[in-house]
Order: structure tokens, then C-alpha cells, then sequence
């Protein structure tokens, strides 16, 4: 008889697969198809198309395909619940969601075994982690609900919201929309991937058997085109998606311009930085959790690996020991590490990448080649030696695949993982606390994890930088995205270029050179500037005099003022203290020139002196108050995981964008550029078209409040003209534009590039009402930093 140790080296795992046979009894009840969910009700179903197990290839149900006449009726039955739902009180919706979260709870097993044989992902994770997570996302929103007028006062719903997500995590991508949406008291409308279609269904019934109100939750199945026919309804308040940037991006532009609300999940090419002093055992766990958790279809997989060169050969070599103790096949099976990508199609882009990386040459690592003889199964693969410029390093595989880079320096590591236009999330493994956090401060991605990854709660706000899209899902963040302001809908503003067309307005441009002294210039990088065009515009007041000239901005004065804001970042690494000090100084210095501002703002705009001193007063005392904020907007600690500490960290975007409207020339341009800068942005500002010159009497103020060069850049000219620069432009990273709705519609379509976040007003504000913590939320996106602590 053999001694134990040699028992334990040749003892293998056996099969243990999970049943699913009541999954196989429910399918079955539905052969003939299944319909959409709409009212309450499950339709006929329509023309259906085909959903398989990617595990075997077999067709497992059909599924209707949802045509732009399901939509309506189902944005129908939206509507028509939502005054009901949202004028039920807050304990009644908490009670309905609590249900769903008793329901989900009891089906874990059910819901789990369908989502594998839908989606392909490994019993154990879909057990473990999917349907507990679902779960607890219900049970955090039930208590939203509850407390949304306590915690969110002078808001109300957004109304109707269409959904759309993608199938790596079909039921939490279902529960990460659906519940924020109707603890703040929305309806919705929403569409599950057409790979993954299964949960949603199922948690369709869940709804009925809780007795959630009929038209509440509507579920259209169907492909990118029920998504399309969904986001151009008329009657949707608000998009909500998760998927690819190529979609958001289509998303982004399909709803410019119609007042939608929207917030976009999209992809990632996110770094796992290991530093020579890392726990190396448990940073390759954390690769294992990182890129082949749910076969690397995962947005923010740690699918780049950047380690210190010195700790690179070691950790190689412990990655490949453990890759060779992966197990990969039946995801039902209990003991499977690794399932099925999702379809054949997604299978082919994997492969079609690595045959690319081929032919650059690269170093492939797959511990075991042998894969199951049907499905859609890929090994997990290790690539090393990576330049960043590689098909690989920059595009997401979304598979599991890891590409491995090596660093010398942290400044070479935080460069590298900045260097992706994507800004998801970050994994950072160093024993080193102070290395840790500083690193963790210096990456530009939503989500950082610390010696961990990919660890999700309920509570905690989830969603990224630059490409990766705007909004968070979770948390008082997430909820914050299904709430607007409770006030009526304001008038839309005249339309600027009747504006301007009519007199007075933007005079012919006329040469500098033919009246230089009188001509207000440019502020760029804390220097008056000639306009590239050389040329300026006559300024009028109400009678149509000439009172001065503005310099005719440009392309190239965009490009120069956001190149002189972006030099000065360092402006947002200042203590909050620093810039609420520089902040005081400007109200000081503005409050010091108060009768010099009046008598301007008269000659402009022909204002009584009673109205041009309250205008002043009031610019005043609001750029007190975010001198006061600067250093009052907070984070949060979130009560998220055992042992661990979730830091909320509200960062400033960058370079934002600000573009006035023509109306309140001087409160407006203070209400928007105070509360952009006190956050640690650097700003180029287009102030009001007709009456610029307030805005560059201002550049004295700011060079004698010690604002630094470049924090502030103004440029004058035609405000729509800048702001479509300023919307293509990949350095901005938000921009707000107040204006008419021509001009807002042109900047959220072009801001589709970079997919920068914005915030349009096509509509007269009342100023003297408008300040507060809502701009600076504009003025922040929040970072989310997870550190475990413990041995
Ligand atoms: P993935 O790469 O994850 O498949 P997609 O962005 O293609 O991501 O899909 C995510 C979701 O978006 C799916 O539900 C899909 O049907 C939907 N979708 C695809 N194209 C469009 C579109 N043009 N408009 C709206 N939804 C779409």
C-alpha cells in the first residue's frame, strides 16, 4: 500500500458534475420558444433565432428576435407603469426589490446552472460568485429605495430606461442595471445579449411570481438591432449600456442632441502591475482571478501584465507551473477552473489576434493544448516579451490570454499602464504601502485594486475612465446616474446663430492690425495671445455700438489653450488647501474690482446698474463658495468586502472644456469655471460670444490671484465654431457646453471620439440659483481604490 504522499501525487479529480436537470425540465416547457416579457406578461413568441451551449454546440432554446413593434410596446408599458411605480413610497418599492432578492436568493442553484450551459462559464464561478452577487446587488438597492428621499432630496426618477448588456455576466449585468433603476424609481426596458438571453427570462418569471407591477421590468430579446431600435426611441429618458466601445461610441452618437441621459460601460486593456517586492505566490493567484476568471471575457480582465524586470523570470516561471494545474472543460463540472468562450465568433477573434501575434514574432506559453473535441474552448496562454505597440498590448482580447511586458522603474510602470486610450481598471501588487497608493493615484482608470483583483460589491461604484466610458454602477454613485434634478423642464434657448445673425451680434471679423489697442486678446498658458486668424470681431452693446473688439479664436487657438492646460496637471496634484487659498485670492481680487465689472457688464449688455451689480455680487459671492468647497468635496470609504478598505476618490477629469452661453455673461462664466478649477481642473473656457469682454477683464484678475499659467485659458469667438473643436478633441477629457440645442447636440455627437464626458444645457439657467455640489460631481469622476488589509 502506498504512504500517503504518493497517494496525493497521482490522485486526480474525478467528475463531478453539477445536475441540471431542472434547468433541462424548463427548457423543455419552452421548446416551442420564448417570447419577450412585456407588461407583466410573456408575448408569443415571434420569429426566433437560436441560443447554444458553447460548451457543446447544441442549441438549448430559441429566443424571439425583438423588432422596433416589441420595443414600442414595451416602452408602452414603461411609461404607463412609471408615474405609478415611482408615486409608490420609498419602503414599497424596497419591499418589491427585497423580494426579488429573497427569489433570486432561492434559485441560486437554478439560476446558476443556467447561466453556465448559456453562457459557457465554470459552475463554480457562476455558483460562487455571479448569482451571490446578484443577490446582494438587490438587497443593497432595496435599501435605496428606502432612503431616496432622504439621501437624494430635490430629485426625482429619469423616467423610462432602456438597458442593454453583454453576455460575459448575464444576470449581474441584468441586476447591476436593473436594480439602481427601480430603487430611484424608474421603469425599464432592457435587452440581454443575444448569446445570453436565458437568466433574463428566467429572472422575468421571478418578477411575475414576486408580483413586481406589470410594464416595471420589460425584457426584449433580440440582436444589436433591437438594441439600435431601443436607443432611438423616442420615449426612452435613458440609456444604460454595457458592451463594446465601438457600440457606445455608435450609443453616444445615436442619442446626441435628444436630451437622453446616458451612461456607458465599455471596454478595457487593463494593467496587473507586480513590483519586485510583491508577494509573488499570491500575485500568480491574482493573475488566475485576473484573466482566466470567466475565460478573460471579462472588461476589466487584468489582461496586461507589467513586472519589474528584476521579479519577471520568477514570476514567469510560477505562472506556467500554475497554468499546468488550470483545469479546463465541462463548465458544469464542480471542479472545471476554466469553461467555454461564448460563440464560435468570439473563439475566431481570439484566434484571429493570436494568429497576428504570431507573425510579430511573439513568445506563446499554453500549458495543455489537448481541448475538449466539441465546444468553443481556448487554452489559457501566456505571451511574454510584449512591446506596447503590439496588436496585443492594445487591443482587448477578451479572452484568456495574457500579455506580459516588463518595467524598470514605478514612473515606467505608471507610464505603461497609462498607455492605452482605455481606463477601466488596475490591479498594483507591491508589499510597499506607500508605492502601492502612489501608483494607485497616478493610474487614470476607474477601479484600482490593490494585491487583489477583480473584486466587485453592491456598494462600491464601478465604471471607467477616458474609452472605458462615463457613470458608475453601484453605490450612491450609481444611483446618483437613475436621478435628475426636480425642477420643471427650462425653455430651450434661441438657437446662437439666429443669435448671431441678427443685430447685435458677432460683427464681421475685421484685421487686428486696424485697431490694436482696443482689441481684447486671448489667455492662453497665462499669456494674452494674438488669435491665430489675426483677426477680431466687434463687440456691441444693446444698441448696437461698438464698444470693443474680441479676438476671432480659432482651430488652432483650441489646440494651443488645451496643449497650455494640459502643461499645468500639476494644478490638480495642489493640496485642496493650495487651491481653495488661489480660489479666495480670485474672489478677492474680482470682489476688489466689483464697480469696474459693473460698469463693463452695462456697457455690454445695456443692464440697469441695479441688475449689473446684483450680477456682480452674486459672481462674488459664488466664487467664495467654491473657494470654499475646494476643500470640502470629499470621497467616501464604502462598506463593501470583509477586510477590505474601498476608498472613493473624487479626481479631477483633466482638461475639461467649458463653453457659456451668451446670456449673464459674468455669473455664468464664474458659475462653470470656479467649481471646474477649485476640483484641480485645468480649463479652457469660451466665454459668451456677445459679450466677451468680461471674461477677458478677468485674465488680471487671475494673474494677480496667483492662478498658475495655463490653468485658466480663455478664447473668445464663435462659441459653437470652438466648441466643435473642443468636442473633437482627443486632449479634452470632459467639456461642458451651455448654449442652444443645435450646439449641444454637435457636442455630444462629436465627443463620441474619445468618448469624452459631457454635460450640455440647451437651455436658460437661472445663475443666480445654480451652485453646488452637482457641479462639482460634473467636475470629478470617481476613482475607486480597494486595499485589502490583514495577514
Ligand atoms: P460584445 O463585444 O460584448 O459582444 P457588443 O457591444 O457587441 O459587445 O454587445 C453588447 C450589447 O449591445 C448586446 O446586447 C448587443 O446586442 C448590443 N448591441 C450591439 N450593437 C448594438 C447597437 N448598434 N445598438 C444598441 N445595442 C447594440
Amino acid at each position: 500500500m502506498g504512504v500517503i504522499k504518493d497517494i496525493l501525487r497521482t490522485m486526480d479529480y474525478g467528475p463531478s458534475p453539477e445536475s441540471s436537470e431542472h434547468v433541462g425540465v424548463w427548457l423543455d416547457e419552452h421548446k416551442a420558444g420564448f417570447g419577450h416579457f412585456i407588461n407583466g406578461a410573456f408575448t408569443k413568441p415571434g420569429a426566433l433565432f437560436d441560443v447554444f451551449n458553447p460548451a457543446n454546440g447544441e442549441r438549448i432554446a430559441r429566443v424571439s428576435q425583438g423588432s422596433a413593434k416589441d420595443i414600442d410596446a414595451a416602452i408602452a408599458a414603461a411609461l404607463k407603469a412609471q408615474a405609478k411605480w415611482a408615486a409608490l413610497s420609498g419602503f414599497e418599492r424596497s419591499k418589491h426589490i427585497y423580494a426579488l432578492a429573497r427569489h433570486v436568493q432561492k434559485r441560486e442553484r437554478f439560476l446558476s446552472v443556467l447561466e453556465t450551459i448559456d453562457n459557457g462559464k465554470p459552475i463554480r464561478e457562476s455558483r460562487d460568485i455571479d448569482i451571490p452577487l446578484v443577490a446582494r446587488h438587490f438587497y443593497h438597492h432595496a435599501g435605496w429605495a428606502s432612503l431616496i428621499d432622504s439621501e437624494f432630496p430635490d430629485t426625482k426618477p429619469v423616467g423610462v430606461c432602456g438597458q442593454i448588456i453583454p453576455w460575459n455576466f448575464p444576470l449581474l449585468m441584468l441586476a447591476w442595471k436593473i436594480a439602481p433603476a427601480l430603487a430611484a424609481g424608474n421603469t425599464v426596458v432592457l435587452k440581454p445579449a443575444e448569446f445570453t438571453p436565458l437568466t433574463a427570462l428566467a429572472f422575468a418569471a421571478i418578477c411575475v411570481e414576486t408580483g413586481i407591477p406589470p410594464g416595471v421590468v420589460n425584457i426584449v430579446t433580440g440582436d444589436g438591432a433591437t438594441g439600435a431600435a431601443l436607443v432611438a426611441h423616442a420615449g426612452v429618458d435613458k440609456i444604460a449600456f454595457t458592451g463594446s466601445t465601438e457600440v457606445g461610441r455608435a450609443i453616444r452618437k445615436a442619442t446626441a442632441g435628444t436630451g437622453k441621459k446616458l451612461s456607458l460601460e465599455l471596454g478595457g486593456k487593463s494593467p496587473f502591475i507586480v513590483f519586485e517586492d510583491a508577494d509573488l505566490d499570491s500575485a500568480v493567484e491574482g493573475v488566475v482571478d485576473a484573466i482566466w476568471f470567466n475565460q478573460g471575457q471579462v472588461c476589466c480582465a487584468g489582461s496586461r501584465l507589467l513586472v519589474a524586470e528584476g521579479a519577471a523570470d520568477a514570476l514567469y516561471a510560477k505562472l506556467r507551473a500554475r497554468m499546468a494545474n488550470l483545469r479546463l472543460g465541462d463548465p458544469l463540472d464542480k471542479s472545471t477552473d476554466v469553461g467555454a468562450i461564448v460563440a464560435p465568433v468570439q473563439l475566431e477573434r481570439i484566434r484571429r489576434l493570436m494568429r497576428q501575434g504570431e507573425e510579430e514574432g511573439l513568445e506563446f506559453f499554453r500549458a495543455n493544448d489537448s481541448l475538449p473535441d466539441r465546444g468553443c474552448f481556448y487554452p489559457p496562454t501566456l505571451v511574454t516579451g510584449v512591446d506596447p505597440a503590439s496588436v496585443l498590448a492594445r487591443e482587448e482580447i477578451f479572452g484568456p490570454v495574457l500579455v506580459a511586458t516588463t518595467f524598470r522603474t514605478p514612473d515606467e510602470a505608471v507610464a505603461l499602464a497609462n498607455n492605452t486610450r482605455y481606463g477601466l481598471a488596475a490591479s498594483v501588487w507591491t508589499e510597499n504601502v506607500n508605492r502601492a497608493f502612489e501608483v494607485a493615484a497616478r493610474i487614470k482608470a476607474g477601479v484600482v485594486w490593490i494585491n487583489s483583483t477583480n473584486m466587485f460589491d453592491a456598494a462600491a461604484g464601478f465604471g471607467g475612465y477616458r474609452e472605458s466610458g462615463f457613470g458608475r454602477e453601484g453605490g450612491r454613485e450609481g444611483m446618483s446616474e437613475y436621478r435628475i434634478a426636480d425642477e420643471p423642464k427650462p425653455k430651450p434657448s434661441a438657437s446662437r446663430s439666429q443669435r448671431l445673425n441678427a443685430s447685435p451680434g458677432v460683427a464681421p471679423a475685421r484685421n487686428m492690425d486696424d485697431a490694436p489697442d482696443r482689441t481684447a486678446k486671448l489667455y492662453i498658458g497665462g499669456k494674452q495671445a494674438r488669435p491665430d486668424s489675426g483677426y477680431s470681431y466687434a463687440v456691441l452693446d444693446s444698441s448696437g455700438r461698438e464698444v470693443g473688439l474680441a479676438g476671432l479664436g480659432n482651430r488652432k487657438d483650441i489646440r494651443n489653450a488645451v496643449e497650455a492646460a494640459a502643461k499645468a496637471s500639476s494644478w490638480g496634484a495642489a493640496t485642496a488647501h493650495n487651491r481653495a487659498q488661489v480660489l479666495y485670492y480670485v474672489a478677492e481680487n474680482l470682489a476688489a474690482r466689483e464697480d469696474e465689472f459693473s460698469r463693463r457688464l452695462r456697457a455690454m449688455t445695456g443692464m440697469s446698474a441695479r441688475a449689473a451689480k446684483s450680477e456682480v455680487d452674486a459672481s462674488i459671492r459664488r466664487a467664495f463658495v467654491y473657494a470654499g468647497y475646494a476643500d470640502k468635496f470629499d470621497g467616501a470609504v464604502h462598506a463593501t468586502r470583509a477586510r477590505f478598505v474601498t476608498l472613493a476618490m473624487n479626481e479631477p477629469w483633466g482638461v475639461m472644456g467649458i463653453v457659456c452661453p451668451n446670456e449673464a455673461p459674468l455669473i455664468a462664466f464664474v458659475s462653470l469655471v470656479m467649481p471646474a478649477i477649485a476640483m484641480g481642473n485645468c480649463v479652457v473656457a469660451v466665454p459668451s460670444a456677445n459679450h466677451p469682454l468680461i471674461a477677458t477683464d478677468f485674465y488680471s484678475v487671475l494673474d494677480t490671484s496667483d492662478v498658475p499659467a495655463g490653468v485658466v485659458n480663455i478664447v473668445t469667438g464663435e462659441a459653437n465654431a470652438l466648441a466643435r473643436t473642443l468636442a473633437e478633441h482627443d486632449g479634452v477629457d470632459a467639456l461642458w457646453y451651455v448654449g442652444d440645442m443645435d450646439g449641444a447636440a454637435q457636442v455630444e455627437a462629436l465627443s463620441a471620439g474619445n468618448l469624452k464626458a459631457t454635460w450640455t444645457s440647451p437651455a436658460t439657467i437661472d445663475w443666480a440659483k445654480t451652485q453646488g455640489r452637482a457641479f462639482l460631481r460634473r467636475a470629478t469622476q470617481v476613482k475607486n481604490i480597494w486595499t485589502p488589509y490583514g495577514e
